[in-house]
């Protein structure tokens, strides 16, 4: 059996040249939808996550902001900066990069932004209404998974899901996404007895717990869905052999860089599934094209604009 890879790079194009047109369509209304990005302090993880929105933004015309206040801000501060931003007609969307710093209550910031500017889907207002099932803005990572699965004709109706992690951005609103998409799901965690047993009942995986390569070939029925969410980054040179033993190309790529990308799942599986994401490449560019999607539906909603087009990229169904 040849197993399929599931190139969300691909994926990532097809929606943004979906996006694209949408974007034509709003302008032609005169609204241009815009994002602000909030950047507290320097970390160097977070710097580079913000880069990458700010040019997918860039790209597909979308109108952006970084706002970088310095990593001694309070939460009061930055509850204002927050407030500031809700008021603005020009932001769509609002992203505050996570972690912020020690000091700052992230949850009373997280709550602070506008339900409608939510684009990260992590207020609790569009919890709820991602549990009742009328998902208005959803988070970007879970809701890339289920456009990865929808858009490869994977089947989610009636299939056993397993999900591995119970994250509130991640391992949470997924399992919510593939019950209201009708499949059977098990939701995994740290305390989960019997863990490879559990996963092996499925026809559809997602792992996203990070822990790299965690996932081996006994963990998987021959044939199943795998998405892998992880990313781990290996520095250790025994680790990153003992993981790409079979992946010559890796190592000699961890020889030359220093590092090496994995994600919760073994390399190895692919021997196993029927299908798996990779990483890179896999769940990774979905994550920012969803938040350029819900960027363009944030727009369309709060500025009641005309759509042409019956259902916005990334529109759950319930
Ligand atoms: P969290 O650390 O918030 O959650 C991890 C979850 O995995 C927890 O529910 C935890 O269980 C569970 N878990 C940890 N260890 C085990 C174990 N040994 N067995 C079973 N369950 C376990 O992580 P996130 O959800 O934020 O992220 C998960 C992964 O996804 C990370 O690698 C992260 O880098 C990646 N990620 C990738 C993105 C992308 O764009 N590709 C975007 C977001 C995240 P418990 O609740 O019991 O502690």
């Amino acid at each position: 059996m040849t197993v399929r890879i599931l190139n969300g790079s691909a994926i990532r194009d097809q929606i943004y040249a979906e996006l694209q047109s949408q974007i034509a369509e709003l302008q032609s209304q005169g609204i241009r939808p815009g994002l602000a990005a909030v950047l507290v302090g320097e970390n160097p993880a977070s710097q580079l996550y913000v880069k990458s929105k700010i040019a997918a933004c860039e790209k597909l015309g979308i109108f952006s902001e970084e706002l970088t206040p310095p990593a001694t801000i309070t939460t009061e501060e930055l509850l204002r900066l927050v407030a500031d931003l809700n008021r603005r007609n020009d932001m769509d969307g609002i992203l505050v990069q996570m972690p912020l710093p020690k000091q700052v209550d992230s949850k009373r910031i997280l709550d602070a932004v506008a339900p409608e500017k939510d684009v990260d889907g992590f207020h609790p207002f569009n919890v709820g209404k991602l549990v009742a099932g009328k998902p208005n803005l959803v988070a970007c990572t879970p809701l890339g998974c289920m456009e990865i699965l929808r858009r490869s004709d994977i089947p989610i109706e009636g299939a056993n899901a397993v999900v591995m992690g119970r994250s509130d951005i991640v391992g949470k609103p997924m399992a919510i996404l593939l019950m209201h998409a009708h499949a059977t799901v098990t939701i995994c965690h740290s305390k989960t007895r019997n863990l490879p047993e559990v996963v092996r009942r499925a026809d559809l995986v997602v792992a996203a717990m990070g822990r790299a390569a965690m996932v081996t070939t006994d963990y998987i029925r021959p044939g199943a869905t795998v998405i892998d969410v992880g990313q781990n980054v290996i520095t250790d040179a025994a680790e990153a052999e003992r993981i790409f033993a079979n992946f010559p190309e890796k190592i000699e790529a961890f020889r030359k860089k220093g590092n090496v990308l994995v994600g919760d799942v073994h390399p190895d599986v692919v021997n196993v599934a029927g299908a798996i994401t990779p990483v890179p490449g896999g769940v990774g560019p979905l994550t920012i094209a969803m938040l350029m999607s819900n960027t363009v539906r944030a727009a369309r909603l709060r500025r009641g604009a005309r759509s042409g087009s019956p259902q916005a990229v990334g529109a759950t169904k319930s």
